[in-house]
């Protein structure tokens, strides 16, 4: 099998992507780190593309469920009564930096979120959101298939997860207990 590098083209010609939401989830979308968000601020000055939100009880159970095992890593990371930054999105939830022709932030200067989705890494176990508006997930039957879509592999993968961690500071690896994946 070869990559498919106009997978994500595709999907957008289908679906919302995974640069969309659905207006109303706001709250659930993916912290952003002062590292991240400096790191596009220097390529782009802020037009907008951030939003302040609110660690509501939502936000921090969908955390605490990405980072299974480091409750207490997290809660102090996102404590309630708190605010982190995210992504804005407009009324219809695009992403602020969603263009016509897809991001308008350079690969490398995206949030690590970003460049790892649809793939993340618990416990050093690569695994796949079962996300159904993404069309590499549905058209995919495994995980290798899925690196071979994407042109990646799981060094790659868990490579960008650490930078992830280490921007939130949090350390390299969350231990040592395997999780299932959702193929
Ligand atoms: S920053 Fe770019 S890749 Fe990330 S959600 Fe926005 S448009 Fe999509
Ligand atoms: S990663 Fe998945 S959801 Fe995002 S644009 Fe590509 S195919 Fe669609």
């Amino acid at each position: 099998m070869t990559s498919d590098p106009s997978i994500c083209k595709r999907c957008a010609l289908q679906g919302p992507t995974c640069c969309r939401l659905e207006p109303g989830q706001e709250e659930f979308c993916f912290p952003l780190s002062q590292t991240e968000k400096e790191r596009i601020q220097e390529f782009q000055p802020d037009e907008g593309g951030f939003a302040l939100q609110e660690n509501t009880e939502g936000f921090v159970h969908n955390i605490l469920r990405l980072f299974p095992g480091e409750k207490e890593r997290v809660l102090a990371l996102f404590p309630r009564q708190k605010f982190h930054f995210r992504l804005a999105v407009d009324a219809s939830g695009a992403c602020r930096f969603l263009g016509s022709k897809g991001c308008r932030i350079p690969q490398d200067l995206r949030p690590y979120y970003c460049r790892l989705f649809p793939f993340w890494v618990v416990h050093n176990e690569v695994s796949v959101f079962d996300s159904p508006s993404c069309l590499a997930r549905r058209e995919a039957v495994h995980l290798l298939r899925m690196f071979e879509t994407f042109d990646t592999n799981a060094g790659t993968v868990r490579d960008l997860m650490g930078r992830l961690r280490l921007a939130w500071g949090l350390p390299p690896t969350a231990g040592s207990k395997p999780v299932k994946r959702s193929f």
